[in-house]
């Protein structure tokens, strides 16, 4: 391994692999007695809430503790969809009583891709930001009914066609040649982008704007008042935690996020007759209806990066790079080659996987206490592209005491529970990926829905 590829700086992805630039550690300056902020984490939501706290107020002395170096985790190796929904907005939606926050949040998310599309340009971020939509392919033909009544509450709920729309079998087939396919629900709110080159990008605006990055750094503790650090203890009047799913690195911090599994794969750069059958001729996501999520983008130089959700190790334990060899990455492979016959003859160049951050509620949170000075933002469960630049946004107004049409969004001082101790966590994920392993599984091979165990999976993630 090159000097360049310490396991400080390198995270093992495609992403990482294809940035402009080595990823480096920045030589660290010596540690500041005493700043305004403190940020922990240099991923989207650290380095998001320090962006937004310097545009609102350029005095502030801020210092983010990066345990490795920017990008080093999810930010730095995701599946690049900057989509306008996070978790949890579809639950409030079917919920009368939470209808209306979740509109508003969903309107918010909206918002949010263009916003990340609009800094990147103006900052010179150069993320190959390309608002193509998404689509989500109905993989049975009994799915298509829910589909198209899930899209009929968006309508009733003042969406348009222009935000939803369903495409028939031959349209859908046509916009994304996976098989199978039985329709899909488009929308246009969902960008694709090079998420390494988003997050180092982001790194290099905020130090020009007079934040300090400490990479290598890692916090072990945090107090009201104080970080102590690999390298000393930095005084704060305000902490903000942006660690998602590597919380429990801190002490005290323990069963706060669970730290959950996501594998990817790219494709070497594929030929247009190839891309002529896979279609995402716009660039669109797509994913599909399956309970046990897919995702894929076609990337800027012509490959197809494609990830699913993978596992959980008992004791929520982390690891920091995933070889191209695990066997979970290796799952994501078949099942890509399953739903594109077309990609026999082309290589997967890369592998790897990451950690996201999931909250006993399942939904993201941002919180500050004004009196002890400490907050948070996360727990977007592998959905936090977009979504934490809307709650760095939110943080930034909670951390500044402004109220603003951000800061009463339901995700605020939303916080939730601790998770279970072991082993209770462990059967309990595993119950939730077995039920939604099983119910996919049977429904793909009868064509017919899985009642039983698609309802324990269903009240199990309750
Ligand atoms: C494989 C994969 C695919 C995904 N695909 C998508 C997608 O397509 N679309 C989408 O919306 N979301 C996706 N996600 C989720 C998304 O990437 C995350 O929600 C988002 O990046 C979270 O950003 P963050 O800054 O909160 O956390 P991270 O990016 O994880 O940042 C946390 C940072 O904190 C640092 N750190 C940890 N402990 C300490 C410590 N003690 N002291 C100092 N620093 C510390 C870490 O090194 C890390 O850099 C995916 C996630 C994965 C893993």
């Amino acid at each position: 391994m090159s000097e360049n590829k310490s396991p400080l700086n390198d995270n093992g992805s495609f992403w990482f692999d294809t940035l402009d630039t080595p990823s480096t550690i920045a030589e660290a300056p010596s540690l500041p007695e005493k700043v305004d902020v403190a940020i922990i984490g240099a991923g989207y939501t650290g380095l998001w809430t320090a962006y937004y706290l310097k545009e609102k107020d350029p005095s502030l002395e801020i210092a983010v503790f990066e345990a490795n170096t920017v990008g080093f985790g999810a930010s730095g190796r995701n599946g690049g969809w900057c989509m306008g929904l996070a978790w949890g907005i579809d639950g409030m939606l079917a919920e009368e009583k939470r209808r209306d926050a979740g509109v508003r949040l969903l309107r918010a998310m909206h918002d949010t891709v263009d916003e990340v599309g609009r800094i990147s340009q103006r900052e010179g971020i150069e993320c190959h930001f390309a608002k193509g939509g998404t689509l989500e392919v109905a993989i049975a033909p009994f799915h298509v009914k829910g589909m198209q009544d899930h899209m009929a509450l968006h309508h009733e709920l003042g969406f348009s066609e222009d935000d939803y729309r369903w495409l028939p079998p031959e349209e859908a087939r046509e916009r994304v040649g996976m098989t199978p396919n039985h329709g899909a629900t488009y929308t246009p709110h969902c960008a694709v982008i090079h998420p390494a080159r988003l997050v180092k990008g982001l790194g290099r605006v905020v130090r020009a704007k007079g934040v300090k990055i400490y990479e290598g750094t890692p916090v072990t503790e945090m107090a009201s008042g104080y970080v102590d650090t690999n390298k000393g203890r930095v005084s704060a009047g305000k902490i903000i935690r942006a660690t998602e799913g590597y919380t429990e690195s801190i002490k005290g911090q323990e069963r706060q996020m669970l730290p959950l599994y996501s594998m990817m794969v790219a494709t070497e750069p594929l030929p247009d007759h190839v891309w002529n059958e896979i279609g995402l001729a716009n660039r669109e996501t797509f994913g599909d209806s399956r309970r046990v999520t897919i995702y894929g983008q076609k990337t800027d130089d012509g490959r197809l990066a494609f990830g699913g959700r993978a596992g959980y190790y008992f004791g929520s334990k982390r690891r920091g790079i995933i070889p191209p060899d695990d066997p979970m990455v290796q799952n994501v492979e078949r099942t890509l080659r399953s739903i594109f016959p077309v990609l026999q003859d082309y290589k997967v160049s890369h592998g790897w996987g990451g950690l996201m951050g999931v909250p006993r509620h399942w939904r993201p949170s941002v919180a500050f206490d004004p009196q002890t000075g400490l907050g948070h933002a996360g727990g977007y469960t592998g959905e936090g592209v977009a979504a934490s630049n809307l709650a760095g946004r939110i943080l930034s107004d909670l951390v500044l005491e402004r109220e603003s049409d951000l800061t009463d969004l339901a995700w605020v001082n939303d916080t939730p529970a601790k998770w279970e101790p072991e082993p209770l966590r462990w059967l309990g994920v595993k119950a939730i990926q077995y039920f939604g392993d099983k119910a996919d599984r049977i429904e793909m091979e009868t064509g017919k829905p899985s009642k039983f165990w698609g309802t324990l999976f269903g009240s199990a993630l309750s």
